[in-house]
């Protein structure tokens, strides 16, 4: 609003266990408030009477457990109310889970939490569902470990990379997980084919950190985890579940929206008494997203990085030279197409898998806008000025044209 047009403010009286499912328009924000009553957006409460904005293109739900009325300013592409959702059983999951941490947390050698593992096909709601047994935690006072292997729609970081940050609080619905100290493992692709045994590395060496992070952290050891993963299921991303089953020691296994998978895995687990297997109904509200799609919200994920979710930072623009940094790339897949590579990367020294580059943590991205052969320079957008904090850089095959 605000532009002198006709105001759009309308009120939606949802009932008990009901949703307002919402798809905001492609060119204007929507602004929404709880009026009255309690609601909460993926396992988030909102707060009585504040406005919040919500940007294009934004799809969620507003839930209620004992109804509420809910203001909206602004166009959406769709809004509707559902009163089927699968949010009692979601909501029984999580009672489970918090009676294995206050076991964990009660017993003598406080021991370890659950480690929750949510798997389905692509648009089945694993993140919104993995979102919301975070909040619900979080807002418990426990602190689970966010896990994301999702190298394609992940949400805590930059397309490409799996990462892990603790949930401290309830996830803001608008601006997604804030951020301390994420652990960032860059795989530098958005199919895990490309290379699927440095994605199996990646995935094993955040699992070792986080391992030894619980030894001196009782409290996060007996939050647990909650894993997110891709929804690639057939031949080998079924064995990329399998494997991240493993490393990680799940012990819980969500399956949501699809009785074959979850046949087989609870078929080929069952040798493991200690680890449940649950299927789990998909939400009639969960959005399919075309492949374009996709593709262009990993480039706002990018563009996110580097400017913020409301346009609230200011990369730099920087200048280094040739000689002052290594460039790169992890080899072991299929090499990218030459299309791929930025311009002149060429004079650039590629080392053949360097052990501790692979193991390391990423500090932070950059993205270079230009490469001048003649003056052996290169121009690149950091979120911060000054040095970086590493003169190793490792490409991937990402590309991102900011518009
Ligand atoms: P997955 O992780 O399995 O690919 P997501 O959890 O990301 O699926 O859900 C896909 C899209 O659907 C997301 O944009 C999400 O915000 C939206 N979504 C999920 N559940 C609902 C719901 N109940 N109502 C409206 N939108 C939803």
């Amino acid at each position: 609003g605000g532009t002198g047009t006709a105001s759009t403010i309308r009120q939606v009286k949802l009932e008990k266990e009901s949703e307002l499912r919402i798809e905001v328009a492609n060119d204007t924000p929507l602004r929404l408030r709880l009026l009255n009553g309690t609601a909460e957006i993926f396992g988030t409460e909102l707060p009585p009477q504040i406005w919040l904005t919500f940007p294009p293109h934004f799809k969620f739900a507003v839930f209620t457990w004992y109804g509420a009325t809910i203001e909206m300013d602004g166009t959406t592409e769709t809004d509707y109310t559902a009163d089927e959702t699968p949010m009692v059983s979601y909501v029984n999951v999580h009672a489970v889970l918090d009676g294995r941490r206050n076991q964990a947390k009660a017993s003598p050698e406080s021991s370890q939490g659950p480690r929750v593992i949510v798997v389905g096909p692509t648009d089945s709601g694993k993140s919104t569902l993995s979102r919301m047994l975070l909040s619900w935690a979080a807002k418990q006072g426990w602190k689970p470990t966010f896990v994301d292997l999702d190298i394609g729609q992940g949400s805590i970081t930059a397309p490409g990379c799996i990462a892990a940050t603790p949930i401290e609080l309830p996830i803001d619905p608008v601006e997604g997980i804030s951020l301390e100290m994420p652990l960032v493992y860059f795989y530098g692709h958005t199919t895990p084919s490309q290379n699927v045994d440095l994605y199996k590395a990646l995935v094993k060496e955040l699992a070792q950190i986080l391992e030894r992070q619980f030894t001196g952290n009782a409290e996060s050891r007996a939050s647990g985890m909650v894993i997110n993963t891709m929804g690639w299921i057939e031949g080998v991303g079924y064995e990329l579940i399998l494997h991240a089953i493993d490393t990680f020691n799940a012990n819980v296994v969500l399956v949501l929206g699809q009785e074959k998978l979850f046949s087989m895995l609870r078929d080929v687990l069952k040798s493991k008494p200690n680890v449940d297997v649950l299927k789990l109904q998909k939400s009639g509200g969960v959005v399919s997203r075309s492949s374009k799609f996709r593709q262009k919200s990993r480039s706002y994920r990018i563009r996110e990085y580097f400017y913020g979710i409301a346009n609230d930072l200011s990369p730099h623009s920087n200048i280094a030279n040739f000689s002052d940094l290594f460039v790169y790339r992890i080899g072991g897949g299929p090499q990218a197409p030459r299309s791929a590579l930025p311009i002149g990367a060429e004079p650039f020294s590629y080392a053949q898998e360097p052990d501790q580059i692979v193991s390391s943590n990423v500090a932070g991205f950059i993205y270079v806008t230009d490469i001048d052969l003649q003056r052996r320079k290169i121009t690149y957008l950091s979120p911060t000025a000054g040095e970086l904090p590493s003169k190793y850089l490792v490409m991937g095959t990402l590309t991102w044209l900011e518009t």
